[in-house]
């Protein structure tokens, strides 16, 4: 009986790790999957926890992910750097998977790893344990898909102090032309949390984008704000959502023009490169913030203040405001603090960015490998 069991068992364990029955596919909710290993990435108790860049946490956090990926069948390569901060050098490392998909051509995916603001209590679970967590689940669908084009997930290190990791990243595949056929490259950079989840473009201004571009020694003849990814993802965003639950493209604020975001983050290095990119993250541009328009705060929630001008759509009094509506890098970037604030938000975000992103990599709808 025992043995009729394990027989039985071990058949299905076979026939799903197969990857030829869709039928069980389909019935795995990869979004879900994402919200369980955003448990695994940030919380305190159960995981990992905050995970800065240059500590033994990040080190952690790169072999979990090591262990995830190799785990889903990748064959995982493992990029080390070193780079300089503070009078020192630092060492961390970047992680890339790839699929390979119908036509030769390329979409990569990022989400850096490491999470600053330990010291005020976060725990990097939107920034950026959110958008880990999604490319995870991402990775885990695809290695068992067939895809139209190729994907490549690039999981980068050492974001918070430098974008170091996917900087390091672009410099050398600029190098040994592992760039050649990339069509596109998606950012996901605190995909939940805040009250808006965006899709941007890069900088119509390159003066925006200089300094990142100079220290990889390219110049604004190379750089790309081309829109053609961030419009595809807002078209699978509906498909996918609907008109109520699409991503949204700001409109246009002093300094940046409608659907338009700045260099702060991994994209960057891929836009100085001439490569479309699209930034996903979940903020509030509509926040007079504290230096403007600029999407850095995320939320009106008044907790996140210390007074929230609802009217005026900034602090009661600009000169005393110390909050100023942020959840990255603060005591509110943990998933306890974020339950209480903002009941199934993050969850519901990070399962609805993985949906839409999977309907977009998986369909030969959205984007042109031609
Ligand atoms: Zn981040």
């Amino acid at each position: 009986m025992k043995q009729g069991i394990f027989a039985l068992t071990a058949l299905s364990v076979a026939v799903a790790l197969s990857g030829c029955n869709s039928d069980d596919d389909a019935a795995v909710d990869f979004g879900q999957k994402a919200t369980g290993y955003l448990l695994e990435v940030a919380h305190e108790a159960e995981g990992i926890g905050a995970r800065e860049a240059g500590t033994a946490k990040e080190t952690e956090t790169g072999d979990w992910i090591y262990d995830k990926l190799t785990g889903f069948g990748y064959n995982v390569e493992v990029q080390s750097f070193s780079y300089e901060k503070g009078g020192k050098t630092l060492n961390s490392r970047n992680f890339i998977v790839e699929k390979a998909g119908k036509v030769d051509k390329t979409i990569v995916l990022a989400a850096h790893y490491d999470s600053t603001g330990a010291d005020h209590g976060s725990l990097g679970a939107t920034d950026n344990g959110a958008g880990l967590a999604a490319a995870i689940a991402i990775a885990e669908k695809i290695q068992q898909t067939d895809l139209p084009f190729n994907v490549r997930i690039l999981l980068p290190g050492a974001e918070e102090n430098g974008l170091n990791g996917s900087l390091h990243y672009v410099q050398d595949a600029l190098k040994n032309g592992k760039l050649d056929n990339v069509i596109g490259m998606i950012n996901y950079d605190t995909v939940g949390g805040g009250d808006i989840v965006y899709v941007h473009a890069a900088h119509s201004d390159y003066a925006e984008y200089q300094s990142k571009c100079e220290k990889l020694g390219l110049t604004g003849a190379n750089y790309s704000y081309q829109p053609s990814l961030r419009d595809a993802m807002l078209q699978s965003s509906i498909d996918v959502k609907g008109e109520d639950g699409k991503y949204v493209v700001h409109p246009a604020f002093p300094g940046y023009p409608e659907g338009e975001t700045g260099s702060w983050s991994d994209h960057a290095g891929f836009a100085c490169a001439g490569i479309p990119i699209a930034y996903v993250e979940a903020t509030n541009f509509n926040i007079n913030g504290e230096w403007g328009f600029d999407g850095y705060s995320q939320t009106t929630n008044p907790a996140a203040w210390d007074c929230y001008d609802a009217e005026q759509k900034t602090a009661c009094d600009r000169e005393t405001e110390t909050k100023w509506g942020k959840i990255w890098h603060t005591e509110f970037d943990r998933l306890d603090k974020l339950e209480t604030l903002f009941p199934g938000r993050v969850n519901q975000q990070v399962s609805d960015n993985v949906n839409i992103v999977l309907n977009l990599l998986t369909s030969d709808k959205y984007i042109n490998v031609n």
